[in-house]
């Protein structure tokens, strides 16, 4: 097959009047300007190769709908946790096989998946085109549960093996990480730097107060939850932390809503391989806020998109993610933007070797972007995967 448009993307910039061709199985055999006269698919608007969706929780795909919008961060939680317990297994199942399809089929060829349970494992194997790194969780604030809390993340890791699944132990955010478990992290992640660890990192101002002053939503949490708080032993999230982690380790920190330029320069200063990754629409949901992405441009090549789940999102529609920013930032061009949602994807999730790209010998998925107007998107515009 012969396919061609307006624009076809690269990481580099737009090419016009050039073709991709594929075999039966999707795989490129070439990519090249069109010869004149020659017959080959023409598509209005743009192709690119597959999306990827850094951040997100199929697990809480049967959410959807259920959780009220701009609860903030506790009581995002406490809504997460109420509402779960009414899903029957098979809604559950139900919900995570169309959250995995739904995905697929608007543009998205992989996915950094955070898992607390093994529910989803069983359908990502049934599925795999679409690549999944799968980020087994760790989180806890009781000293003395550190162990069985640790034995609990690795007895998971077995349970995701499978055709074209990553996977790894990862921190879930800053006020959720003991002491204890932090020390466990430390010798854990010094043997696997290799691979990437994803964390929840400053989505709210609570955040900022918890670990500053001691104050806020969180102390209240933990009161609720039986918890003695004596405090972090550090005043900054990311210091306390980004601590178990050397400085070639591949980092994926997830929302940053509260992070400040400094914060930013800081950590690209010390971690090589840190990606940020915005979740504006999941932002939207939860705390009415929307990150400053100004405050990211210098460092255009360590961002990258996720969508968060079903409980805190309308759909896992990545074109949505890009075209809330857009609305927000319309000084950001649209190569800017795709660049973030494919290729950088790609490489936060270090799949760069065949997605992100189109090349001969590889399958990235084709995905048509249509209604476009003067290279921007429109409220019309729509991911229609082709390969
Ligand atoms: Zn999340």
């Amino acid at each position: 097959m012969k396919y061609t448009a307006n624009y076809i993307y690269t990481p580099e910039g737009f090419l016009a009047n050039y073709l991709i061709e594929t075999n039966e199985k999707g795989i490129i055999t070439d990519f090249r300007p069109i010869a004149a006269g020659e017959d080959a698919l023409f598509y209005e608007g743009i192709l690119c190769p597959g999306f990827v969706n850094a951040h997100c929780h199929l697990e809480l795909s049967a959410l959807r709908g259920l959780v009220p919008e701009h609860t903030g961060m506790t009581g995002f939680a406490g809504q997460v946790v109420g509402k779960r317990k009414n899903i029957s297994p098979a809604e559950n199942e139900t919900a995570i096989k169309k959250a995995l399809e739904e995905m697929w089929e608007s543009g998205t060829e992989a996915v950094g998946d955070i898992c607390n349970e093994a529910t989803t494992a069983p359908f990502k194997k049934a599925f795999p085109a679409l690549f999944c790194y799968n980020f087994v969780e760790i989180f806890g604030m009781r000293e003395n549960m550190a162990d069985t809390i640790w034995e609990k993340g690795l007895a998971l890791l077995p349970l995701f093996e499978g055709e074209n699944q990553e996977i790894n132990l990862t921190l879930h955010a800053p006020y959720s990480l003991s002491l204890a478990l932090r020390e466990k992290a430390k010798k854990y992640f010094l043997q696997s730097k290799n691979k990437v660890v994803s964390i929840h990192l400053l989505e709210s101002k609570a955040e900022r107060a918890i670990f500053e002053a001691k104050t806020g939503d969180f102390a209240t949490f933990y009161q609720q939850i039986g918890i003695d708080f004596q405090g972090f032993p550090s005043s900054s999230p990311i210091e306390y932390v980004l601590f178990p982690f050397e400085n070639a380790q591949n980092l994926l920190l997830v929302h940053n809503t509260e992070i400040s330029e400094i914060e930013i320069d800081f950590i690209i200063s010390h971690f090589a391989n840190a990606f940020f990754c915005l979740c504006p629409r999941s932002n939207l949901f939860i705390h009415n806020t929307f990150p400053d992405i100004s405050l990211f441009l210098k460092h255009k090549n360590r961002i990258c998109l996720g969508t968060d789940s079903l409980a805190s999102n309308h759909s896992l529609e990545m074109l949505a993610e890009i075209y809330a920013i857009q609305q927000r930032f319309p000084t950001i061009n649209l190569h800017t933007l795709l660049t973030w949602l494919i290729s950088n994807g790609a490489a936060a999730l270090q799949q760069s070797h065949y997605l992100g790209h189109f090349e001969i010998g590889k399958n990235a998925g084709i995905i048509h972007i249509q209604e476009i107007s003067h290279l921007s998107l429109t409220e019309n515009s729509k991911a229609i995967r082709l390969v």
